[in-house]
């Protein structure tokens, strides 16, 4: 078990690691998100859709319905069935669909149609939570945010940077051992690397740089 001091010292070699295996300067590290979006409503939107879903999925549904739909008004006035036809190629999309009306009336008539930059005022919107919250925050507002998926629980979990399991708790674990300025960056990095290297059921440990840091690659070598 590491001292909060070397968990420290791990993480900011892991992400130093990730951010240059992934070709990019420390100040490139946040537009790693995968999600389109051009303003705060538009990945508020496309986040909720990504739950239990694949971002390239989300990205071909928005393409057209960020046409249609561009201010949260657009989305409040829609007709329930129209509006769940047009993200129908969405898993979950009729609860989805639920929840992006409700937050949008909600936007409307509590924040002047506008998406606001704080924790406690997204989590008060419908299917927000704090996941949603923070990745909206630290890639639509430039907040210091780390939103923490099952791929950022996993990986973190693998590289001995917690051993907690409440996403909250991970949350709070992480942003104690992580600069501030990093913590937008640790989400994109960790999901990213996730997806790509440290996938769930087979982790890709040969084509991995951070084996000397990784707990899970130790146990297996023992
Ligand atoms: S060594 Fe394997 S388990 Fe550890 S971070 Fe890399 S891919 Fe994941």
């Amino acid at each position: 078990m590491l001292s909060p001091e070397e968990k420290r010292e791990r993480a900011a070699k892991i992400l130093d690691i990730l951010a240059k295996d992934m070709d990019l300067e420390p100040s490139g590290e946040s537009a790693l998100i995968e999600l389109k979006f051009t303003n705060p409503l538009e990945l508020l939107v496309a986040t909720i859709l990504s739950a239990q879903c694949t971002d390239a999925r989300v990205n071909i549904t928005t393409e057209t319905l960020f046409k249609k739909y561009k201010t949260a008004a657009d989305y409040a006035s829609a007709a329930p069935d129209g509006f769940e036809d047009d993200i129908k190629s969405i898993n979950f999309f009729r609860n989805k669909a639920k929840n992006i009306q409700a937050c949008a009336t909600q936007l409307v008539k509590d924040f002047g149609g506008e998406v606001p930059g704080e924790m406690d005022a997204l989590t008060s919107l419908a299917g927000v939570g704090r996941k949603t919250a923070n990745v909206v925050l630290g890639n639509a507002f430039g907040v210091p945010a780390l939103a923490v998926d099952t791929h950022v629980k996993r990986v973190a979990a693998r590289l001995g940077l917690t051993a907690k399991s409440d996403p909250d708790k991970i949350e709070a674990e992480l942003t104690a051992i992580i600069d501030k300025e990093r913590w937008t960056a640790t989400t994109n990095l960790l999901i990213l690397h996730g997806r790509r290297r440290c996938k769930a059921r087979k982790p890709l440990c040969d084509e991995c740089r951070l084996t000397s840091l990784c707990d899970y690659f130790a146990q297996l070598s023992a």
